[in-house]
This record gives structure tokens, C-alpha cells and sequence, in this order.
């Protein structure tokens, strides 16, 4: 098994391409962190059959990855079609909310149904309409009380039920949708460690989530997805109340002018990072492997470039759900990702916000362990919340973290340099702890006799526990 240290974490998405028992194995041996459920796609009990494939594939080899179930959030679709329909540039085409589209009127035009009620009371005269990922493209020149009136501005052939973009309008949709709620029901069943919100446009959206969460018993943490523009208005409040971001490039390329894209990026992991927050960057980082073996440069450079911004993961998606070579993506991001580590970064942590004394003494455990050089970090958690904090600061050494739940382990993989360990802790005798750790470390083949090591641990002094910042040397 390929062991190599890499800071960056890989997310892929399951699919036809990597669902069978060999493919999984095959990918975790190659390294992913966490697998994604879009369940845009995902039927239940091919979820449930899936989440125990993967927890008992990742025991077989001795490697945990995280579960990331994506749930789809409320979506703005076009009618269901018997035919696909042909629309060419500059003609006119209406959107109408009526049951009985598509229709034509008494003057030949074409209506065409949308599943949005309030699409008639949102849009207005010079508003875009993007539908099937923007591959068709109308402007909105007018409206009655019943229809959006269109003109056609890349046109094409539509299909049945395609997704529809609104940039720049303010839409009205719920948070989570029935259907969302259900999932998030399975998903809990199921322990999945994350939950991937779609849409998030404010921090109540966060909100409505965490508290269904609440209710029916979840404790996994909440990546929202930042797809568009309302999302970038609110961002820092939806930093605030979730547990990451992720930067969903795909609707938000359609949502956003494109140009705005790298901004956005790069504005979004300089604000997580300041705010010590997770980050994902998502979304046609390796688009072309889907059919070919071998990256773009320009997709080496994408990729290079989350790397050199220090997200927490970086993802893929279609590569691994319905590519040739799901295998050979995660390779690449593999290559990359350990030759760009080493070329240095854009350090935005440097603008952590720290708060308390707890933050302050890990960030020094930071400096002392790169001013020493050759050497490493070793931190125990019981909660995750040390291997957060250490994950947020960036660390140039390996952070050796220990805790004693499977579930704080699978938190633990998808942060930023963290290399986590599951061991019992030994309560009556922190000295213990210790020794085992080191022993583990020494066994897995981590480190060698005389390796320096900046450990943060509390210890008993008289009757209460201390934190402290130890060097130690492995015997
Ligand atoms: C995206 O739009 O980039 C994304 C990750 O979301 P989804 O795949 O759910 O459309």
C-alpha cells in the first residue's frame, strides 16, 4: 500500500466506475480520503449497500476513509419533454409555471413548463436563463401574469427535465427539500461523517439543516456549497455556521460571470483559512481524463493551483462516477499534489483569526516544530478539535494525530496535513499514551529511532490536567 505524506486530501465521487467491491478497494489503496454520494443520483438502498461496502472494504485493508453524502437541495427544472425540442438563436421562447406545458398558444408560440412557482414574480426584463449547464442561454424581454417572455440566445435541443440557472436573481426556494430531508434520515442511519448542503445562498439555510440534523440524531459536520451569487454575499456568515465549504465550480461557473471564477476561489480559501474552516475545491479539475488517460496542461495547472492555495481537499467527479480512468485521476492528483506541497504555498493561514489560548499554544507548537526542522507534530484528541485547529495553521512538518473514535478518525482524514491514528488512550497514565503512540509510529514505519517530535498533550499536575508543548526523540 502506497503510504506517502501528503497534505492535500482527495475526495472522489462514487460511481458505475468505482461502485464494485475491486474498484473500491483498489481506490483506497490509491489514496482517496473521502467518498462523495451525490444523491442526485443515489437511490437508498444503494446508498445503504454502498456505506457498508466502503466501512467494511476500508477495515479489510486497514484504511479509513470519510463518507460525504450530497444532498441535492431544492432545483429549478424545465418540463418533462416527449420530444426534445429544437431552439435556434434569436427566436422567441416563453416559460410559464401552467400545468399543461409544453404548449402552444393561439400564435404558435412555445411555452415551456418550469417547476419554479415564483419564476414569474422573480424574473424580469434582461434577466438570463440558463438551462442544461448553460448550454442553452435566453433572455427575458418581457412577462405576462401567466408566461416569462424569451428570446433565445444560444440555442440548441432540449430535453426533458434539465436544470435551470437564474444568475444574479434572488430565488425563493426552500433550504432543504423533502426528498433532502429523507436522505438526511439514511445518511444518519448510516453514520455518513459529512453532509454536503447544495445552494446555500445564506447561514439559515445552514441552519434549517443542522436542525434536522438535530433532530433525527446526526452528529456529522456540514460542508456547505457555494454555487452562486447570493452564496458570495453571505459567505463569511456561511463560514460562520457551517463546517466547511466547498466550491461547487460547476453551477457557480454558470451562476457567476466565469472570469469571476479563480477570485471567488481564491477570495473563498483566504476566507476559510483566516476563519480556520475547511475548504473544498470541486469540479471539473480533471474533466478531459474522463475520456482520456493522460490530464490537460491546463487541468494540471487548475489542480496545481487549489494545491498551491491550500484547500483541504480537492475533488472529483464525473472522472470517478462515469470515467475510463477513475484510478489514474486520483494518480494524478496524487503526483501533483506531493510535487506542489514542496514548491511552496500562498500561506493565507498566516491570517488565522486565533482565538484562545488553546489556538495560541498549537501555533507555537507550529513555529517551534519548522524552526527546528527535521521534524514532526504529534497531538491526541478525543473531540477532533486539536487536529482542527493544527489542520487550520497550515503546518509545513507532518501532524501525527491520535484519538480513540472511529468517528473522530474519519473527521480527522479529510483535514489539511493531518495523518491520523486510532488508539486506545490510557486514562490512569498519559505516560502510556504516549509510549504506545510512539510505538505505533515507529511500527507503521512513520518515523525512525531519534526522530524529534513537538508534542502537545495535557498531563496530571498535582490534581488538574495541563496542557503542555514537549519536544521528545523516538528510543
Ligand atoms: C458543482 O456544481 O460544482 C457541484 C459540485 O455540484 P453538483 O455536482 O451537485 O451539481
Amino acid at each position: 500500500m502506497k503510504n506517502p505524506y501528503r497534505h492535500t486530501k482527495i475526495i472522489f465521487t462514487i460511481g458505475p466506475s468505482t461502485e464494485s467491491d475491486e474498484m473500491l478497494e483498489k481506490m483506497i489503496e490509491g489514496g482517496v480520503n473521502i467518498c462523495r454520494i451525490n444523491m442526485a443520483h443515489a437511490s437508498h438502498d444503494w446508498t445503504r449497500d454502498t456505506v457498508n461496502r466502503i466501512r467494511m472494504i476500508s477495515q479489510k485493508i486497514g484504511r479509513e476513509i470519510a463518507i460525504m453524502m450530497d444532498i441535492k437541495g431544492p432545483e429549478i427544472r424545465t418540463c418533462a419533454l416527449d420530444e426534445p425540442i429544437q431552439l435556434k438563436k434569436g427566436m422567441r421562447v416563453d416559460l410559464s409555471t401552467e400545468e399543461n406545458c409544453p404548449y402552444q398558444d393561439e400564435d404558435g408560440l412555445l411555452a415551456i413548463g418550469v417547476n419554479y412557482t415564483s419564476l414569474i414574480e422573480d424574473l424580469k426584463k434582461g434577466n438570463q436563463v440558463h438551462v442544461d449547464n448553460g448550454l442553452l442561454k435566453f433572455e427575458v424581454i418581457g412577462k405576462t401574469d401567466k408566461r416569462i417572455q424569451c428570446e433565445v440566445l444560444i440555442g440548441g435541443e432540449l430535453t426533458s427535465r434539465r436544470h435551470i440557472n437564474l444568475p444574479g436573481v434572488k430565488v425563493k426556494l426552500p433550504a432543504i427539500t423533502k426528498k433532502d430531508r429523507t436522505d438526511v434520515e439514511v445518511g444518519t442511519e448510516l453514520k455518513v461523517d459529512q453532509f454536503a448542503l447544495s445552494f446555500v445562498r445564506e447561514a439559515t439555510d445552514v441552519k434549517i439543516l443542522r436542525e434536522h440534523m438535530n433532530k433525527v440524531g446526526s452528529k456529522a459536520r456540514i460542508i456547505a456549497k457555494i454555487e452562486d451569487q447570493s452564496a458570495i454575499s453571505n459567505l463569511e456568515e456561511i463560514i460562520e455556521a457551517s463546517d466547511g465549504i466547498m466550491i461547487a465550480r460547476g453551477d457557480l461557473g454558470i451562476e457567476c460571470p466565469y472570469e469571476e471564477l479563480p477570485i471567488i476561489q481564491r477570495s473563498t480559501i483566504k476566507k476559510c483559512l483566516e476563519m480556520g474552516k475547511r475548504v473544498i475545491v470541486a469540479t471539473h479539475m480533471l474533466e478531459s481524463m474522463i475520456k482520456h488517460p493522460v490530464p490537460t496542461r491546463a487541468e494540471i495547472t487548475d489542480v496545481s493551483n487549489a494545491v498551491f492555495e491550500q484547500a483541504d481537499c480537492i475533488m472529483l467527479s464525473g472522472e470517478t462516477t462515469i470515467g475510463k480512468y477513475p484510478l489514474e485521476c486520483v494518480q494524478v492528483f496524487e503526483r501533483i499534489a506531493l510535487r506542489i506541497e514542496k514548491s511552496g504555498a500562498a500561506n493565507y493561514a498566516e491570517g488565522r483569526r486565533l482565538t484562545g489560548p488553546k489556538t495560541m499554544l498549537l501555533r507555537t507548537a507550529k513555529i517551534l516544530a519548522e524552526e527546528m526542522g527535521d521534524t514532526q507534530i504529534v497531538v491526541f484528541t478525543k473531540t477532533g478539535r486539536f487536529g482542527e485547529i493544527m489542520a487550520s495553521l497550515r503546518c509545513k512538518v507532518p501532524i501525527y494525530t491520535f484519538t480513540d473514535r472511529i468517528e473522530i478518525l474519519r473527521y480527522l482524514v479529510t483535514l489539511w496535513g493531518i495523518e491520523p491514528f486510532l488508539m486506545d488512550f490510557c486514562e490512569e497514565d498519559r505516560g502510556k499514551t504516549i509510549t504506545n503512540a510512539f510505538a505505533i509510529l515507529k511500527k507503521k514505519g512513520w518515523v525512525e529511532k531519534g526522530q524529534p517530535l513537538v508534542m502537545i498533550t495535557d498531563i496530571r499536575a498535582e490534581d488538574r490536567l495541563v496542557d503542555t508543548l514537549q519536544i521528545r526523540y523516538i528510543d
